[in-house]
């Protein structure tokens, strides 16, 4: 065999590498299921190198041995997403092309009738597997493993092909930049359909041997337990998570409250990524955990590529330095490269990044720069730390011959006393190009009106940068990862 993180499973057979509902299951176990789904997929289709396999199975051993099973036998993994609507399953069953699909029982009822109108191939887990196993193919880690969509917070998921190498080096840049060994016991909370919970908990928890536990779904309470158990190494999570975690803690008695704190105390490390984490929060959590939570930053396609340091001082709000194996620069319009303090947008080159977007190759084309990958994000260096102003398309706001960045704003309207959460567009406009307008999420009895927000803003912002617009919402519209869908923000102002 030839596979990273599966050939190192043999370094610690007997130690366990997943726990989950199902139990818990040793590094052997993974080897020996992982080479009976192989097998029954090379029954199912003799040569399976190329070809997509979509699978949807909830968190936990099974999920593993799967995605396991699939690389052995050669093909490229096509993760689902658990809530995902039957709408967008399709979506990416069609799109990957998958040649078979594989279910939990759960998904039966939504995915068989799909599998039979298009002709696939279906396994469900619960199958019988053969006893005997095949004689697994020799895999070329330059071939495509997987097919991550990404999170579709800017428009239409697209599938990002990456190869054997790519996740290698994607894993092992984290593994060494955070220091993971086989003595980590990570909790695992995040979904299993991007990179954030494949990539940086799974795969580094199994490429180093340590243990990965694994709820079916993020539930904060039961994260409370978790924690309260004490043998927690390592957390990572989504900004969205610690605002629940947060939530929950503020809910709790005194007694529980002391016990989680000293839970997290005894962990080495806290993470947060995927999208920007609110100085708010991050500063509730420390207080709450001990913890000044490590921020980081990267995408689907490029794996992570800046992160604040492991040991050392961290800043919030920013993202820390470049990973390593991981290059990044900040270029503006000509592709020229800017000054420290100058925003530009952000570009990655290395081992990690993606091999291509999935049949379509001319946005794949138009993402590269010079062998540089074109991130679509604007930052900008100040004291030798990244800074996410965020995504051109959608966060960098052009009004009146300026560009603002709806994160820099959104953070200060965050500390509003009568502001939960917020979030800033765009809205297209005759005199200002675009003008600045902002969803809010009101804390209960507030009736903040826009005259007042905008003249609390004018003390603390460029005139240009207060909202012209508000709109007071229930919830903010997110997506499967919990990240705020801002096409979806800026239909909010359609109406008025
Ligand atoms: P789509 O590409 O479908 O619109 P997406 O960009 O959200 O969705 P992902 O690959 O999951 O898909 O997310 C990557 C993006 O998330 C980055 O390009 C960046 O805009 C944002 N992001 C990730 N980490 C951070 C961070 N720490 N701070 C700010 N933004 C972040
Ligand atoms: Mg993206």
């Amino acid at each position: 065999m030839n596979l990273p993180p599966i050939d190192r499973a043999h370094q610690n057979p007997n130690k366990i590498a997943i726990v989950a509902t199902e139990g818990a299951f040793t590094y052997h176990n993974l080897l020996q299921t992982s080479a009976q789904i192989a097998t029954k997929l090379l029954e199912n289709i003799p040569d399976l190198q190329e070809q997509r396999v979509a699978f949807l199975i909830p968190s936990g051993f099974q999920y593993v041995a799967t995605q396991w099973g699939i690389w052995r036998a050669g093909g490229i993994a096509v993760p689902l997403c658990v809530s995902h609507p039957r709408p967008e399953l399709e979506y990416v069953i069609a799109d990957s092309g998958a040649a078979i699909i594989i279910a939990h029982p759960d998904f039966e009822a939504v995915l068989r009738p799909i599998a039979e109108e298009r002709n696939l191939r279906f396994i469900l887990t619960s199958e019988t597997l053969p006893s005997e196993v095949a004689l697994l193919p020799e895999i070329d880690l330059t071939r495509r493993s997987l097919i991550l969509y990404t999170s579709g917070t800017t428009g239409k998921p697209k599938g990002v092909v990456t190869t054997h190498e790519n996740i290698q080096a994607q894993v092992t840049s984290l593994v060494s930049a955070w220091e993971w060994t086989s003595n980590d016991r990570i909790l695992h909370v995040l979904p299993l359909h991007h990179i954030h919970g494949i990539i940086n908990v799974l795969t580094c928890a199994l490429w180093s041997g340590a243990e990965c536990h694994m709820l079916s779904k993020f539930d904060a309470e039961i994260v409370g337990d978790r924690i309260i158990r004490g043998d927690l190494t390592l957390f990572m999570a989504v900004p969205t998570i610690y605002v629940k975690l947060i939530t929950a803690w503020e809910n709790a008695d005194r007694d529980r409250q002391q016990k989680i704190s000293a839970g997290c105390a005894k962990m080495r490390l806290m993470v947060s990524g995927s999208a920007a984490l609110p100085v708010r929060v991050l500063e509730k959590w420390q207080n709450i955990s001990g913890h000044f939570l490590l921020e980081r930053y990267g995408m689907t396609e490029i794996g992570m590529a800046l992160s604040n340091a492991l040991h050392g001082e961290r800043f919030a709000g920013y993202v820390g330095k470049p990973l390593p194996q991981v290059e990044v620069r900040l270029v503006d319009e000509n592709g020229e490269l800017v000054t420290p303090g100058t925003p530009g947008e952000l570009q990655v080159k290395g081992a990690g990044v993606f091999r291509e977007y999935w049949q379509k190759p001319s946005a794949t084309a138009k993402a590269f720069r010079d062998s540089w990958f074109c991130t679509g994000d604007l930052a900008v260096v100040e004291n030798d730390n990244y800074r996410i102003l965020g995504r051109i398309s959608v966060d960098i706001i052009k009004t009146g011959g300026y560009k603002v960045s709806a994160l820099e704003i959104e953070e200060m309207l965050r500390t509003h006393p009568d502001i939960q959460d917020c979030a800033v567009v765009g809205v297209a406009d005759a005199e200002w190009g675009e003008r600045v307008c902002a969803a809010l999420v009101l804390k209960s009895g507030s009736n903040l009106t826009l005259e007042t927000l905008r003249s609390w803003a004018k003390e603390r912002l460029a005139t240009y940068k207060v909202p012209t617009k508000i709109q007071v919402v229930e919830e903010l519209p997110r997506n499967a990862m919990g990240k705020v869908t801002k096409p979806n923000v800026a239909k909010l102002f359609d109406a008025i």
